[in-house]
């Protein structure tokens, strides 16, 4: 099963954060399947949380990499680092990187390559602005954002793409299931278009997933899992909405 539901932890945590999210996740947690749930914690927590005896199967990942694998990179981290650490996929392009890091689709396209060539599922995001979804641009913006970014990549494989409307993140506010449905299965029309040999594995939702929204977002079709981030930091949160994602699915 690829990954289908992580937490994004952002600029938050600690060792006993982990201790303690660990312990509230599997106490609350009624499934069985657990490698298709992930925590992208800072990166200073993966090895942590990877040899940690207390998390039973969770994978690990890094929030960002970067889009060399050595060199003269004052403050960067690199996919095989973050392999060589026992990570199992990294986020890539998330907004926050291309707006407070100017981070490019250029820069995005190198990442995902190496996160392949490394072994990472790579989980590449995109999402349209509000000013962008105000003008009814959504589907334009996504859908050059994905041929621009991967027509610029050789070897990124077992893809997971994260539709993340920027104006969603921290907000409380979402699309409509139905639109978030017809934007994934528009997303992965244009893959199968246009990219027919690469693997995307699925396409996951995220922005102010919690557990009142859930059930109607998980319900959706298209919907193969979320990115989850104000509602991924209390291990008990996180642990329900994994319950209701197995439940919507039937797992
Ligand atoms: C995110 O930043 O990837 C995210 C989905 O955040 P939140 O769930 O807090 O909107």
């Amino acid at each position: 099963m690829p990954l289908t539901l992580l937490a994004n932890w952002k600029l938050n945590g600690s060792k006993s954060f982990s201790q303690a999210w660990l312990k509230d996740f599997f106490v609350n947690y009624t499934g069985i399947e657990i490698s298709s749930i992930g925590i992208a914690p800072p990166s200073i927590l993966i090895d942590e949380l990877v040899q940690n005896p207390e998390n039973l199967g969770i994978a690990i990942g890094s929030q960002n990499i970067d889009q060399f694998l050595l060199g003269a990179r004052t403050g960067e981290i690199s996919a095989s680092m973050v392999k060589d650490a026992g990570g199992a996929f990294s986020i890539i392009g998330h907004s926050e990187r291309r707006i407070l890091f100017q981070e490019t689709n250029g820069d995005i396209s190198l990442k995902l390559d190496l996160a392949s060539e490394c072994k990472l599922t790579p989980i590449f995001c995109i999402g349209e602005s509000n000013d962008e979804k105000q003008q009814n641009k959504t589907k334009d913006v996504l859908k050059n954002q994905i041929i621009e970014v991967l027509s610029h990549c050789s070897k990124v494989q077992g893809l997971i793409i994260a539709y993340e409307p920027v104006w969603a993140i921290g907000s409380g506010d979402t699309p409509e299931p139905k639109e978030i449905n017809s934007i994934h299965e528009m997303i992965k029309d244009i893959v199968q278009s246009h990219f027919s040999k690469l693997d995307l594995q699925a396409v996951l939702y995220g922005g102010s997933v919690n557990i009142e929204n859930s059930t109607s977002i998980f319900k959706e079709k298209e919907v193969d899992g979320a990115l989850v981030g104000g509602c991924s930091l209390k291990g008990k949160d996180f642990a329900i909405l994994a319950n209701i994602f197995n439940k919507t699915k039937g797992l």
